[in-house]
């Protein structure tokens, strides 16, 4: 290749990796979504943009802007872009766990947790909230029949779901998401002493006759706040819906850790993917530096030890507290905020753990 070659393509990769990755906030280039870079000698470039399945309204955008930025390099005269799913997604693009008939909904992915008040409603919401700044379309509907909360996190509590002619119930829009919570439905006394069959199918009837999307504009992901624990509510809907994947919350102590090695064994037991452990109160930011209340780093081992993928770490943060009981979550109302875009990697993350956990159907051949 001639120098002025080499130097044009330089500047194009530097031009490339200047756009960020909206799923992980880096550059095109360090994150690998740039595939088949190729520059003529007459100043024709081509590439490829791969797009995690369930992305690509998202990456219109950033393809538009690679197209650009690789123009306003001197001796480029032609560019060409093409984006594409995610390889790995492209010989199975559905779930194989996917919703048999689910309509309108492209996965249904659980928060869950080991025990109740280690934050698993307001990672779910921030969660949610971080799905839908990375682009997708998401629900997020809060089975937790022991304490639902989601109208308390998104300041809906006053409001009432619709029903519609086709005597589907709308979801309550918010901060972009659609929202429905089992507490909205039925009494929480009530829903308090069912059984497993009975909260699996009222969540299967919150699924199916909630108006989550249609065949034609689907939601991308629908985000389940499930109930805390694992007993036979929680297995048997981990047993029965259609699940792409888990994300697992605990907070670090020794004790809710032995939770989420429960967690992680009946979510295997039911064949769902466990696509993150998420620890939630990690440390406290104090003048003298961090504090860690709970211990240090018990999470990511647990997770390491048994070979689950570990998405990150959250602080205790009044803020976080704070939005959660003003109805605001946090992620919505402090977009550009560190803690906001944590959230959004490891809900990318998430994401890429359930694409990548979906295998392609073996091929059979007669000959
Ligand atoms: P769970 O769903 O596990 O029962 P919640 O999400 O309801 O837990 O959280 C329990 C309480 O802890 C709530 O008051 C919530 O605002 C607070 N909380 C959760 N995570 C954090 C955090 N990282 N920092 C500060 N407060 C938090």
């Amino acid at each position: 290749m001639n120098t002025s070659l080499k130097a044009r393509r330089e500047k194009i990769s530097r031009a490339l990796d200047a756009i960020k990755d909206p799923l992980s906030g880096k550059g095109l280039l360090e994150t690998g979504r740039i595939q088949g870079l190729d520059c003529g000698e007459d100043g024709k470039v081509r590439f490829t943009i791969e797009a995690p399945t369930g992305s690509e309204r998202a990456f219109g955008a950033v393809r538009d802007a690679a197209e650009k930025a690789v123009a306003s390099v001197h001796g480029v005269t032609k560019v060409t872009a093409v984006l594409t799913a995610h390889a790995a997604a492209k010989a199975a693009p559905t779930p194989a766990r996917q919703a048999e008939g689910v309509a309108g909904v492209r996965s249904v992915i659980a928060v869950a947790s080991g025990k109740g008040g280690v934050g698993k409603s307001t990672v779910a919401a921030n969660l949610a909230c971080a799905l839908a700044a990375n682009g997708l379309k998401v629900g997020l509907l809060d089975v937790d029949v022991y304490g639902p909360s989601l109208p308390t996190l998104f300041g809906i509590a006053a409001q009432k779901p619709a029903m519609r002619p086709d005597k589907k119930l709308d979801p309550i829009v918010k901060f972009g998401l659609k929202l429905m919570s089992i507490g909205f439905i039925v009494d929480p006394e009530q829903a308090m002493i069912w059984r497993g069959a009975m909260a699996t199918s009222a969540v299967r009837q919150l699924i199916d006759d909630v108006a989550w999307g249609t065949d034609a504009d689907p939601l991308d992901v629908l985000v389940l706040d499930m109930p805390p624990g694992t007993g036979d509510v929680q297995l048997t809907i981990a047993q029965r819906l259609p699940l792409a994947g888990a994300v697992i919350v605990s907070t670090p102590q020794e004790l809710a850790l032995a939770d989420v090695r429960r967690g992680i064994a009946m979510f295997e037991k039911t064949h769902v993917p466990v696509i993150g452990i998420i620890e939630n109160m990690s440390w406290l930011e104090t003048p003298a530096g961090r504090m860690h209340i709970f211990g240090e780093g018990g999470a990511r081992r647990t997770a390491e030890a048994l070979g689950a993928p570990f998405l990150g770490e959250i602080p205790i943060d009044v803020s976080l507290r704070e939005s959660a009981d003003n109805g605001a979550p946090f992620v919505a109302t402090h977009p550009d905020h560190a803690l906001s875009k944590a959230f959004r990697t490891m809900a990318a993350a998430a994401m890429e753990n359930a694409a990548r956990a979906v295998k392609p159907a073996p091929v059979i051949r007669f000959e």
